[in-house]
């Protein structure tokens, strides 16, 4: 809406570098009429054309877009279109003091991606109702654009930058700086374990410091419902007028870093994809899977029935296996000090790991090291239980998964890269399905989607497209401001 100040020109730098292929920044200014309420700042609000040039031109924008009311609503602002924001989205937080106005938001925001089609669509982390509005709307309509957040830029003394700061008096403009300072307080006294968010204390003390609270509340970030104090990640939020300025801020609880669950079917491109998504979102990558491959591979070493659980059982007395941080793409797996990482890609350990995985000391065994390396949370394991049995409090739980004709090509390939004999595609397919039945149907932990994973099926899409989609599943959870990844 223009008054563009630092988190503007953050955004519009920011837009330079996000993208792979060279493309144009552009920026739009327009106080959207929709958005205000009755007895809102519309007329006030701060308009600056020249200076907002200035700040665009500087911050190496291409373009800078100010539609005028009849180029947005052109059939008046009586004959409007107008989108409806589900309401457990705007029932909390500012949605709640300020009716219609994220539909408003939502409204105005169609249009304007309708209009001028971009690729990306950067936002800041600030209006993080606003932002997880938009991510919702981009996936209800299914609009060919991705949304991005940007962590929030605060002036030297805290403040969050706000066009509606420049309303603030010198002695106001002190007063303001209370709220971020109050979060940060409240925030590491729940990161320091002393005790949970205690709203009314925090009210107390933003009213004690000349603000008038219009709400503190803990939502989760990407429902915007109320959050539970078990919830790993959560967003604390306030709205305070500072005279008559309203200001609204927040921040992130987080009580370990954030898991990520990747389940899904043999073959789905589970490994290739995130191992990119966990370098690009700075996560350890854990590969469940070569676990139990390893164990697969011990078990036919020692010449055991890998069918025969009791004969499985005792050879996995002192077993060690050994997962190493990811270097150039790839996880060493070591057993008993031994490296196994090539050997376990054997078909013929392939043809009996399900098997061997399907035993209840085997999974018992291998669910108890990989949560022990998930303690501190900060990683991404992807397997078939994941999200179910070893880490049911992750973030973010994605089911991959692809055709099985899709999944055979791909096995296909990937033999062929690591030198075994291919095998016809339609025979591939078959151990493929017979795979999926045996790891689907077993007791323990079997392979079957969570109830709150979301599905992704990948036939169709390359790789990039689908790390692309994880990051926008996993930035509907965790605020970048909170996680930044390894490319903020
Ligand atoms: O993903 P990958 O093909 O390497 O997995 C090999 C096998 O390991 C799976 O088919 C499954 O039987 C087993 N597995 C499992 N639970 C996991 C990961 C893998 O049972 N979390």
């Amino acid at each position: 809406m223009g008054a563009l100040h630092q988190g503007h020109a953050r955004l519009m730098a920011h837009a330079r570098v996000v993208t792979t292929t060279p493309c144009s920044v552009l920026a739009s200014v327009y106080v959207n009429p929709l958005q205000f309420g009755a007895g809102e700042d519309f007329e006030q609000y701060p308009r600056d054309l020249d200076a907002d040039c200035r700040v665009a031109a500087q911050a190496g924008v291409d373009a800078l877009w100010c539609p005028t009311d009849a180029q947005m609503y052109p059939d008046g602002s009586d004959q409007v279109f107008r989108l409806q924001v589900p309401q457990s989205l705007q029932q909390h937080l500012c949605g709640a003091s300020r009716p219609g106005h994220f539909d408003g938001v939502a409204t105005v925001v169609a249009r304007l991606l309708s209009l001028v089609r971009p690729s990306v669509l950067l936002l800041g982390e600030k209006d993080w109702q606003q932002l997880t509005i938009l991510r919702h709307l981009v996936r209800a309509l299914a609009l060919p654009v991705r949304v991005i957040g940007c962590p929030t830029v605060r002036e030297a003394d805290g403040l969050a930058s706000s066009s509606r700061n420049s309303y603030l008096t010198p002695v106001q403009r002190q007063q303001a700086s209370a709220l971020p300072h109050l979060l940060q307080q409240e925030a590491e006294a729940v990161r320091s374990g002393v005790r949970d968010v205690d709203s009314f204390a925090l009210k107390t003390a933003l009213t004690a410091a000349g603000l008038a609270v219009d709400y503190v509340e803990v939502v989760s970030p990407s429902t915007l419902q109320p959050a539970s104090a078990d919830q790993t990640c959560r967003l604390l939020a306030v709205a305070a007028r500072c005279g008559a300025t309203r200001l609204i801020d927040h921040i992130v609880l987080m009580t370990r870093s954030p898991i990520v669950a990747i389940d899904g079917p043999a073959g789905a491109g589970k490994s290739t994809v995130t191992r990119a998504f966990a370098e690009r979102m700075g996560l350890l990558y854990l590969d469940t899977g070569a676990m139990y491959r390893a164990v697969t591979w011990w078990v036919l070493e020692q010449g055991l029935d890998p069918a025969d659980a009791a004969a499985v059982e005792p050879c996995l007395e002192g077993l060690e296996v050994e997962l190493d941080p990811l270097r150039d793409g790839v996880q060493a797996v070591r057993v008993n000090g031994r490296d196994v990482t090539e050997v376990i890609r054997d078909p013929r350990v392939t043809a009996k790991v399900s098997v061997v995985a399907a035993h209840a000391c085997v999974r018992a065994l291998l669910t108890a090291q990989q949560q022990r390396m998930g303690e501190r949370g900060g990683l991404v394991a992807e397997g078939r239980d994941i999200g179910t049995a070893v880490f049911p409090d992750a973030e973010l739980k994605v089911f991959l998964t692809a055709t099985p004709a899709e999944r055979a090509r791909r096995r296909a390939v990937d033999l062929e890269r690591r030198g075994f004999e291919v095998p016809a595609l339609a025979e591939l397919e078959a151990q493929i399905v017979e795979r999926d039945h045996l790891d689907s149907t077993r007791d323990v932990a079997p392979l079957v989607q969570a109830a709150d994973a979301t599905e992704l099926i990948t036939d169709g899409m390359g790789i990039d497209a689908v790390i692309d989609a994880l990051e926008d599943l996993f930035r509907l959870k965790v605020p970048a401001e909170a996680w930044p990844g390894s490319n903020a």
